[in-house]
């Protein structure tokens, strides 16, 4: 899939295969996502996908929003505090809890920011800022947890090395897999495989 997006100076670029190296995630909801690039403390260090300002723009612009934008380090700090709160809230909605307030907090504070300004035709958005592209997942992140239908399809991958949280609006509502071609084709050949030697052993 070739990704298009403008650039803030109005030409309009191609980010095909930026980020395509990096062990980023698709869910299908964009929060979900940010809330996977990793989190805070050492339990959480191995898993650390944006590093830096720089990596967090590569994430945007490989992200469903496709956003070309330089992260300030304000930016880059709000980005983590984003989803580490988003990540909270979620874990929340699955063990049935409440999210805690300051979650709530960081959330609704971005979510308060001018968001990204889409536009028909010619780029995307309308001069991009991180700072917009942050209020867009955060409101995306109120979505997915105030949506009553949205937050019920709220499920943890069922694969059992993996643990990833995703939003299933599948009509029948049995999705299992954060991500069928990194989690279902992987599970699918397993339970195969053992299917295979039980018949043998039968
Ligand atoms: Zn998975």
């Amino acid at each position: 899939m070739t990704t298009q997006f403008a650039s803030t100076n109005g030409d309009v670029a191609t980010l095909d295969g930026l980020g395509a190296d990096r062990d980023f995630r698709h869910t299908g909801r964009l929060s979900l996502d940010l809330a996977l690039t990793g989190g805070e403390g050492e339990e959480f260090a191995p898993f650390e996908r944006i590093p830096s300002p720089d990596e967090l723009s590569v994430w945007l612009a490989w992200s469903q929003l496709a956003v070309a934008a330089g992260a300030t380090d304000a930016e880059y700090g709000d980005a983590r505090r984003l989803r580490w709160a988003i990540w909270h809230a979620v874990q929340a909605v699955l063990t049935d809890t409440e999210p805690f307030e300051h979650d709530q907090a960081v959330i609704n504070a971005i979510a308060a920011h001018p968001p990204l300004v889409p536009q028909l035709t010619g780029p995307t958005w309308v001069e991009p800022t991180v700072s917009q592209a942050l209020s867009t997942i955060a409101r995306d992140a109120i979505e997915v947890l105030r949506d009553p239908f949205l937050r019920a399809r709220l499920r943890t991958c069922a694969a059992e090395d993996c643990g990833v949280p995703f939003v299933d609006v599948s009509r029948p509502g049995r999705r299992l897999w954060c991500e069928d071609a990194r989690c279902g084709d992987r599970n699918r050949q397993r339970r195969h495989r053992e299917r295979q030697r039980a018949q043998s052993k039968g």
